[in-house]
C-alpha cells in the first residue's frame, strides 16, 4: 500500500505522518518536526478515520437537505442580517483545525466583502497572549526561533507547559538531547508537578499567576549581576530603564517560592547563555497572559539571547494550524498576511488586492466578547466552523445559551452531533483529516501539506469550497472562484508579494514558485531562519520594546481551579474519543486534589467531588495527589455533555480575559469543593453506544464497545429495568445477582447467549477489573464468571492503561518492576511499554518512583 505524506491534525508540533487508506499510520522520517516520531495521539490516528458519527449530508433543522438548498439559505440569512442590521450583526467563529486555505477564504469573505472583522477563532483560547506579547515587543507576531534550538540549548526553561502531554514529540526531542548531553539542564515552572516535571532538574512550583513576579525578579537579578548585553540593548532595544524599574517594584514573595528555589533558577538562567524559554497555555491562558509573555521576552531582550542557536523565547502553539490562522489574519484584531487592521494603508492595500467592495475598519469581537454579543442579541447570524465552543469556551453553559439565542446559526463540521452542532439551524458536512487538502503552519513557522488519502465521505466538502460557494451566493463570485486549494494558497502568497512595501516578518517569497502538489515542509522566510539576532525588529524605529509589567495581586481564593489536557485526548474528544486505545489512559473526568485538602473534605481516593461556583457545577472523580499544591485543583478540559453528565469543566470557568489579548483565564478559576455522596456507584460495559443518564456518568470507548462510570443519588427499584435502560436495550436475557451482605448488585444482559452488557453497582466506588468486564462483552463467557468479573480465561487484571500503543496496564508494569525491571528501558524490554511512541515514558518513570521501587540507572 502506498502511503501519503501528510501532517498530524492535533498539536502545533506539526509532525509529518505517512498514512494509508487502510488506517496505516507511521511517523514520516523525512519531516523536520518529528523525524519519524509520533506521540500516542498521532500513532492512533488510524483508529479515528471511520465514519461513525460523521455528518454526511447538509441538514436544515433535523432534516437532510441538498447542498444548493442549504447554501442558498445560509447566503440569504447572512445577506438579510447584513442588510437589516449591518455587517457587525454577523460573525464567524473558526478553528485552529481549519487549514490555511480555509482560514484565508473565511477571513477574506468577512473582512473584505461583508466588511466586518467579526471573525475570531478557538486559537484565541490558545495563544492570543503570545501574539499580543510578540507584537508589543517585536512589532510583529514573530516566533524568533526554531525547534533545533531546543536541542542546542544548555538550559531549557518550560513555563506553564506540560510538554510531555501537550507537545509530546517536542518533549521527546528535548529528552533525547538531554540524554545525549547530560549537562543540559531543564527547569519546569508550573504550579502543578506534571509528567514534564519528571524530566526537569528543577521543578519550580510557582503560585498561580506568579510568573510576572518571577521573571521580573529574574530581570532584576540579571541587572544586579551584570548579565545584560549592553551593546545589544543600546543599539536594538527601547524601554530598558523603565522596564527594570517596574521589575524592581515586584514582590518576589508573590511567586510563592522559597528564596533558595528562586536563586537557583536565577543563577542557572544568568550563567547559561544558551537558554530557551518555552511557554504555552500556563502563560497564555491568564488574565495577565500578555504581561507574562512580555516578562519572559524582556529577559531575553535584555541579554540579547534571542534568535541565536540555542537561545530565545519559544511559544509552543496548541493547535495544528494556530500559526497558519495567525498568518492569514484569522483573528478579529488582525488583517491578513501579518498586516495591521488598524493601519489605513495596510487596509487599503489589501482591499485593492482583493478588489473588494469594502474592508473592515475596526477590530471585531474576540471569542468571549463574540458569544456575549450572541447573548445580548447583537449577532443575528453566526457561522461556527470546525469547533465546539459550547464545550471549550469559559462559562460553557452560558455560551450554549448564547448560541441558542442567535436567530440563525450555521455549523460546518465533520461530526453530526456535538454540543454545538445540536444548537445550529443548518449543519454543513466538511471533509476531515485524511480527506482534505491544504497547508498548516507549525510552531516553528514551517508550512507543511495536509494531503488527502481517503475519498470525501457522503456529500462532505472542503471548508474553503463551502465558504466560497456561500460568498458566490452573496454576490461575490468573481473573488471566490477558486477551483483548488492550490489556487487559494497561490493568492495568499501573491498578497504577500503585493504588499512588500510594508516591512514585516512574514515573507512568503520562498513559496512563489512552489509546486503545491509536491510541497515539502518549508519554513518562512527560509529554512532554519532565526529572527532578531541581528537586532532588526519591526517597530517603526527598527528596535524592540521591553515592556514594563507589574505582577497581579496575589490570589487568596480557595480553591483555585487549573484546567488542561490529558496525554491521550485532544480538545473535545470528537476524534480521539473514537479510539479504544486512547480512551483507557484516563477514562473519566477527574480532579487532582492535594491529600491534605482531600482529608479536610473527607474525600478518599476514588470518591466523587462536586465543584461549584456561580457559573455552574461539575462532579469529578477524586485523584488524590501531592502533584497539585494545597488550595489548588486540576481538572481536564476534554469531557463534553455527550461524554459525561457532569464532567464539562468549562461549566465552571469564568469569562474573564486578558485585557490586551482577549484570551480567557482558564487556569485560575475560583470554585468550592465538597464530597459527593451518591446512593450507588456503578460500572457498565456495553456493546452498544452509551449516553450519560445518571447524575454522574462518564462514557468511553472500549475494545468491545463502550463503558460508563456511573453514580446516582437514588437507588433504582428494579435493577433489571435500570440496566436495560442504561444500556439502551429494550429487551434481553437479564441475570441479576445481589449480595445481601454488602448490597452490591451485578447484572448481565445477554442476547442469543452473548453478553451485551454488564453492570456492577455498589454503595462504594466499584472495585473491579474493568478490563475483565470489558473483555466479556460480545462473548459467551458463562454468566457466573462474567458477574464475578472474571474472563473465560481468567486472565490477570492489567490495570489502568499506561502505554496506549501496546495496551499495557499499571498492574502489569508493577508486576514487571517487582520482578526486576527497574528502569524505563527494562520495563520496555519486558512489556513493550514505551517502545513505540514513547509518550508514556514519563509515567513509567513516575510509576517506578511512586511504587517505591529503586530505579536502576539507564
Ligand atoms: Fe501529532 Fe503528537 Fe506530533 Fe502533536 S506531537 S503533532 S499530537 S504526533
Amino acid at each position: 500500500m502506498s502511503l501519503t505524506k501528510t501532517t498530524c491534525p492535533y498539536c502545533g508540533v506539526g509532525c509529518g505522518v505517512l498514512a494509508g487508506s487502510d488506517g496505516t499510520i507511521k511517523g514520516d522520517p523525512d519531516h523536520p518536526a518529528n523525524f519519524g516520531r509520533l506521540c500516542s495521539k498521532g500513532a492512533a490516528l488510524g483508529e479515528t478515520i471511520d465514519l461513525e458519527g460523521r455528518l454526511l449530508h447538509p441538514k436544515i433543522g433535523r432534516r437532510q437537505a441538498g447542498w444548493d438548498e442549504a447554501l442558498d439559505l445560509v447566503a440569504a440569512k447572512f445577506s438579510m442580517a447584513i442588510a437589516e442590521h449591518g455587517p457587525d450583526s454577523v460573525a464567524f467563529y473558526a478553528s485552529g483545525q481549519l487549514l490555511t486555505e480555509d482560514y484565508y477564504v473565511a477571513n477574506k469573505l468577512m473582512k473584505g466583502f461583508i466588511g466586518s472583522a467579526n471573525i475570531d477563532t478557538n486559537s484565541r483560547l490558545c495563544m492570543a497572549s503570545s501574539v499580543a506579547g510578540h507584537k508589543r515587543a517585536f512589532g510583529t507576531d514573530t516566533v524568533p526561533g526554531i525547534y533545533a534550538d531546543l536541542e542546542e540549548a544548555d538550559l531549557i526553561v518550560l513555563v506553564g507547559s506540560n510538554l510531555a502531554w501537550c507537545h509530546p514529540v517536542l518533549y521527546q526531542r528535548i529528552a533525547s538531547a538531554k540524554e545525549a548531553r547530560p549537562d543540559m539542564r531543564v527547569v519546569n515552572i508550573d504550579p502543578r508537578r506534571t509528567a514534564t516535571s519528571d524530566l526537569a532538574d528543577l521543578h519550580v512550583q510557582i503560585a498561580p499567576d506568579g510568573d510576572v513576579a518571577l521573571f521580573n525578579g529574574l530581570l532584576t537579578h540579571l541587572d544586579d549581576h551584570g548579565s545584560f548585553d549592553q551593546t545589544y540593548t543600546d543599539n536594538h532595544v527601547n524601554g530598558l530603564a523603565e522596564t527594570v524599574a517596574a521589575a524592581r517594584a515586584s514582590n518576589l514573595s508573590d511567586t510563592g517560592l522559597s528564596a533558595q528555589d528562586r536563586t537557583t533558577f536565577f543563577n542557572l538562567w544568568a550563567n547559561t547563555p544558551k537558554v530557551v524559554t518555552i511557554y504555552s497555555q500556563g502563560v497564555n491562558q491568564s488574565a495577565c497572559g500578555t504581561d507574562k509573555v512580555n516578562a519572559i521576552l524582556n529577559c531575553h531582550l535584555a541579554t540579547g539571547r534571542i534568535g541565536k542557536p540555542g537561545m530565545g523565547p519559544f511559544s509552543a502553539t496548541g493547535q495544528p494550524n494556530a500559526m497558519g490562522g495567525r498568518e492569514v489574519g484569522g483573528l478579529a484584531n488582525m488583517l491578513a498576511n501579518h498586516l495591521e487592521l488598524n493601519n489605513a494603508d495596510h487596509r487599503q492595500a489589501v482591499q485593492v488586492f482583493w478588489e473588494s467592495p469594502t474592508i473592515c475598519s475596526k477590530a471585531g469581537l474576540k471569542a468571549v466578547d463574540l458569544f456575549q454579543a450572541c447573548a445580548s442579541g447583537q449577532i443575528k447570524a453566526l457561522w461556527i466552523m470546525s469547533t465546539n465552543p459550547a464545550v471549550s469556551l469559559p462559562d460553557a453553559d452560558g455560551v450554549a445559551t448564547a448560541i441558542a439565542n442567535v436567530p440563525f446559526v450555521v455549523t460546518s463540521d465533520i461530526i453530526e452531533a456535538t454540543d454545538t452542532t445540536m444548537l445550529s439551524h443548518v449543519c454543513l458536512p466538511a471533509t476531515g483529516w485524511g480527506e482534505k487538502d491544504g497547508t498548516v503552519t507549525n510552531s516553528e513557522r514551517r508550512i507543511s501539506r495536509q494531503r488527502a488519502f481517503l475519498p470525501a465521505p457522503g456529500q462532505a466538502r472542503p471548508d474553503w469550497a463551502i465558504i466560497s460557494d456561500v460568498a458566490t451566493r452573496m454576490g461575490f463570485g468573481a473573488a471566490f472562484a477558486y477551483k483548488t486549494p492550490a489556487d487559494v494558497f497561490a493568492e495568499y502568497v501573491a498578497l504577500d508579494a503585493a504588499t512588500t512595501q510594508f516591512p514585516r516578518d512574514l515573507d512568503l517569497s520562498i513559496f512563489a514558485d512552489a509546486d503545491y502538489a509536491n510541497l515539502i515542509p518549508t519554513q518562512w522566510p527560509s529554512n532554519d531562519h532565526r529572527f532578531f539576532a541581528d537586532g532588526r525588529f519591526f517597530h517603526p524605529d527598527g528596535k524592540a520594546r521591553m515592556i514594563p509589567v507589574a505582577a497581579p495581586a496575589v490570589s487568596t481564593q480557595h480553591f483555585t481551579l487549573n484546567t488542561g489536557r490529558n496525554r491521550d485526548q485532544w480538545h473535545t474528544m470528537t476524534r480521539t474519543g473514537k479510539s479504544a486505545r486512547l480512551g483507557p489512559h484516563l477514562a473519566e473526568p477527574y480532579v487532582e486534589i492535594h491529600p491534605q485538602d482531600a482529608a479536610a473534605l473527607q474525600v478518599g481516593a476514588g470518591d466523587l467531588v462536586t465543584l461549584e461556583n456561580t457559573y455552574g457545577r461539575a462532579i469529578l472523580r477524586a485523584l488524590v495527589t501531592p502533584r497539585v499544591a494545597q488550595g489548588q485543583l486540576f481538572a481536564p478540559m476534554h469531557w463534553t455533555r455527550q461524554r459525561s453528565s457532569s464532567g464539562l469543566i468549562n461549566s465552571l470557568t469564568a469569562p474573564v480575559t486578558d485585557p490586551i489579548s482577549g484570551q480567557p483565564a482558564l487556569k485560575s478559576g475560583a470554585v468550592s469543593a465538597k464530597l459527593y455522596k451518591p446512593k450507588w456507584y456503578g460500572f457498565l460495559a456495553s456493546a452498544e453506544v452509551l449516553r450519560p443518564q445518571t447524575p454522574y456518568a462518564a462514557i468511553a470507548r472500549t475494545q468491545t464497545g463502550w463503558q460508563a462510570e456511573l453514580a446516582a443519588s437514588q437507588t433504582p427499584d428494579d435493577w433489571e429495568q435500570e440496566t436495560l435502560r442504561l444500556a439502551g436495550q429494550s429487551t434481553g436475557d437479564v441475570s441479576v445477582q445481589t449480595d445481601p451482605a454488602t448490597g452490591a448488585v451485578r447484572v448481565a444482559i445477554q442476547a442469543d447467549g452473548i453478553i451485551i452488557a454488564l453492570l456492577f453497582a455498589s454503595s462504594h466506588p466499584v472495585v473491579l477489573s474493568r478490563s475483565a468486564a470489558i473483555s466479556c462483552i460480545g462473548t459467551d463467557t458463562p454468566t457466573l464468571d462474567a458477574l464475578a468479573g472474571r474472563t473465560r480465561a481468567n486472565l490477570p487484571d492489567p490495570g489502568a492503561t499506561v502505554c496506549a500503543c501496546f495496551n499495557v496496564g499499571r498492574n502489569t508494569l508493577l508486576a514487571a518492576a517487582s520482578n526486576g525491571a527497574r528502569s524505563v528501558a527494562a520495563l520496555g524490554d519486558v512489556t513493550c511499554a514505551g517502545t513505540n511512541c514513547g509518550s508514556c515514558k514519563p509515567e513509567l518513570a513516575t510509576l517506578l518512583t511512586e511504587a517505591s521501587l529503586p530505579m536502576a540507572a539507564e
